[in-house]
């Protein structure tokens, strides 16, 4: 009911997508995922404007997603509307030192172009399949580098329509996270300072992680990358493989062979599937080892 009446306001106004019953499976690299009632993919801030002064107008419940990499949504689905924040809000504007890029631009795509564009920093960022706002919330990172070494500043929309500039040094990042998650508010844009650089070099340099990654990493079947992170001083990954849960199989769901910390898709899987592995693989890390893993991912939906 709330939905169609959301679907009546916004009908003359929203410049952007809006999709009744889409199921999340579209929208998450795991390809697994529930219906959500309304997806909504704002064209612009107005768009995204309008979707909270609504929501908030008759209490529905909302919740931003990216593209989808580092979460697990359940097989009921979820309740009220999901906004996705993609390329329509992923504008680019170079800085002398730097640049200010829109949320919804490919992380990776941003790391390819400010190399491009003669900047180092970035090239990490290479195979990390998630959009600028999901890597700031997640405080992404490989190889040592972190994207919190790089952010100045961040545009914030507030649930109250309150738009705001946070500098980096108020945010409280650490490994694989930040203060912002849970925090009803969407991240519009991010201020990120880099180092002049060679783009010969650059390129190389990310055609070589790329490889790394392709040689480690079970990227032929749906997954959401690391699923547990790493504990102090250890790796997820070789603690699960040390547990024997390598190749572990729930449903659709598997521990890979390749990469312990990832478990992949490898048809049909349910979310079902994947909590009751990530539950055993949990159980027995901690049997072997007395090491409790934390997931890395996001788990939401009903
Ligand atoms: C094959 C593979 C490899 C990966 N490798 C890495 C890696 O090396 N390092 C790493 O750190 N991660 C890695 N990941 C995980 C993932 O890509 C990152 O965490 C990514 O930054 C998530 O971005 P996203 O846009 O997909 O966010 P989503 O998964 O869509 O969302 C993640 C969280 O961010 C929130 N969010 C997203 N956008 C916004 C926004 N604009 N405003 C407010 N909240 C927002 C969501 O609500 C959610 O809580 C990998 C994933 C895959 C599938």
């Amino acid at each position: 009911m709330s939905i169609d009446w959301l679907l009546t306001q916004l009908a003359d106004s929203f410049s952007g997508s809006l999709r009744v019953a889409e199921p999340m499976s579209k929208h998450t690299t795991w390809r697994i995922g529930g219906p959500a009632d309304l997806l909504a993919i704002p064209a612009n801030e107005r768009d995204l404007l309008s979707l909270f002064s609504y929501c908030q107008e008759i209490g529905l419940p909302w919740q931003i997603i990216g593209r989808g990499s580092n979460l697990l949504v359940k097989d009921g689905g979820i309740r009220g509307v999901v906004i996705k924040i993609d390329r329509s809000l992923g504008k680019i504007t170079w800085l002398p030192n730097g640049l200010y890029a829109q949320a919804g631009i490919s992380f990776m795509s941003l790391a390819q172009k400010s190399v491009e564009h003669g900047f180092t920093g970035l090239e990490w960022a290479c195979g990390i399949p998630g959009n600028l706002g999901g890597a700031v919330i997640m405080n992404a990172g490989a190889y040592k580098a972190q994207l919190s070494d790089y952010v100045t500043k961040i545009d914030i929309l507030e649930y109250t329509g309150c738009k705001k500039e946070v500098m980096a040094s108020d945010i409280d990042f650490s490994y694989r996270k930040s203060n912002l998650v849970g925090k009803p508010l969407a991240i519009l844009g991010v201020s990120l300072q880099l180092k002049p650089g060679n783009f010969v070099e650059g390129r190389e340099k990310m055609r070589q992680l790329c490889a790394i990654r392709r040689d480690k990493q079970p990227l032929e079947y749906p997954s959401a990358g690391s699923v547990f992170k790493n504990p102090p001083n250890d790796f997820a990954g070789r603690l699960i493989e040390a547990a024997g849960c390598k190749g572990l199989t729930v449903g659709g769901a598997q521990v890979s062979t390749k990469h312990a910390n990832f478990i992949v898709n490898i048809g049909h899987a349910q979310a079902n599937d994947v909590i009751t592995l990530m539950a055993m693989v949990q159980d027995r890390v901690e049997k072997m080892s007395g090491i409790v893993l934390e997931p890395e991912v996001h788990v939401i939906g009903e």
